[in-house]
């Protein structure tokens, strides 16, 4: 078994240490012996998804998403869009996430025309929404209880044709206001968590991990790992949120 994952735009939305995402996915497949092959899709490199598993896209600062724009619409998004309807596993973290919306409109009136794959917007607001923050994922993505680190201005607001990924626990989440964090639409997982999110949240780790595996394999079942050092840093965070 392998997983085939492309880690979309690493050259210019990589907040955080998001980057992290991408290491916590592939040694957590290879200490359950399961391969795990990872290609960088930087600006300018072509944009077919057929061959991946799961995509990875990252955060970026207003400036690194207006960056990206052009290279978007000359082909990634038409293509991002498809795979998304076809139930290619997205992990996308905050301004990767803000990208798979209609728009995002920044703070200073700047509009970022984005990919419109899942029915949500953006709206720079003046107060930045920082901090350490916590939230409980939905059923459908596991119910664990997810920690990590928000920093955005962006207020995204969900459609009707998606549900939030969780609900907030502590912090802000989607906008500070409706108590919904991140989104879900077909396999897309869309959250605001930098961090990086995943090596403090094994358990959603893992559940991304099964729903990419699933989907190639028809089934698939990964073994416990010793989570003590993960729990732990994950328990650390809880605990300063009170
Ligand atoms: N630039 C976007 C915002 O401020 C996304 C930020 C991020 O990716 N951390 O909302």
């Amino acid at each position: 078994m392998e997983l085939k994952i492309c880690h979309m735009y690493p050259d210019v939305l990589n907040l955080y240490g998001d980057g992290g995402n991408i290491r916590c996915l592939t040694r957590r497949l290879q200490w359950r012996g399961i391969g795990a092959e990872v290609t960088r899709m930087p600006i300018g490199s072509p944009a077919s998804l057929s061959g991946y598993d799961l995509v990875f896209i990252g955060g970026g600062q207003d400036f690194e998403q207006q960056v990206l724009l052009e290279d978007l619409h000359r082909g990634k998004d038409r293509e991002i869009r498809a795979a998304v309807e076809d139930g290619l596993p997205f992990l996308t973290i905050c301004g990767g996430y803000q990208m798979l919306g209609s728009y995002y409109e920044t703070y200073d009136g700047q509009r970022c025309d984005f990919i419109g794959a899942l029915d949500l917007y953006t709206v720079g607001s003046k107060v930045r929404m920082i901090g350490n923050y916590s939230f409980r994922c939905g059923e459908e993505s596991g119910g664990s209880v997810v920690v990590g680190f928000e920093n955005h201005s962006g207020k995204t607001w969900l459609g009707s044709g998606v549900q939030p990924l969780g609900k907030v626990l502590s912090g802000y989440g989607n906008n500070g206001e409706d108590g919904s964090e991140g989104a879900r639409y077909k396999n897309v997982f869309g959250t605001y968590s930098h961090g990086p999110l995943l090596p403090k949240n094994p358990a959603f780790c893992d559940h991304i991990l099964l729903t990419a595996l699933e989907r190639k394999y028809g089934t698939a079942e990964l073994a416990p790992l010793d989570d003590t050092a993960e729990r732990a840093a994950h328990d650390e965070v809880l605990a300063r949120l009170g």
